[in-house]
């Protein structure tokens, strides 16, 4: 699973750098930097819970399809 940021969309609060800070960081302007964008698993559940409290739906996960 990956992480990523639309930049378009964010507006910059960093709830998500509040949340998942291993992922996370913001910049000077307060807008978030992913540090790590594989998720790793112990992390999925944090990852998961930013991008639903992200209030601009900018924080974007993303994997595999588990079909093969
Ligand atoms: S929570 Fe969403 S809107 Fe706020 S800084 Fe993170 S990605 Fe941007």
């Amino acid at each position: 699973m990956r992480i990523s940021v639309d930049p378009a969309a964010c507006d910059g609060f960093g709830y998500c750098a509040e949340l998942v800070p291993e992922l996370m960081a913001l910049d000077e302007w307060g807008f978030p930097v992913v540090s790590q964008h594989e998720v790793p698993g112990e992390l999925l559940d944090a990852a998961r819970q930013a991008a639903r409290a992200c209030p601009r739906r900018a924080l974007l996960l993303a994997g595999p399809s588990r079909r093969s």
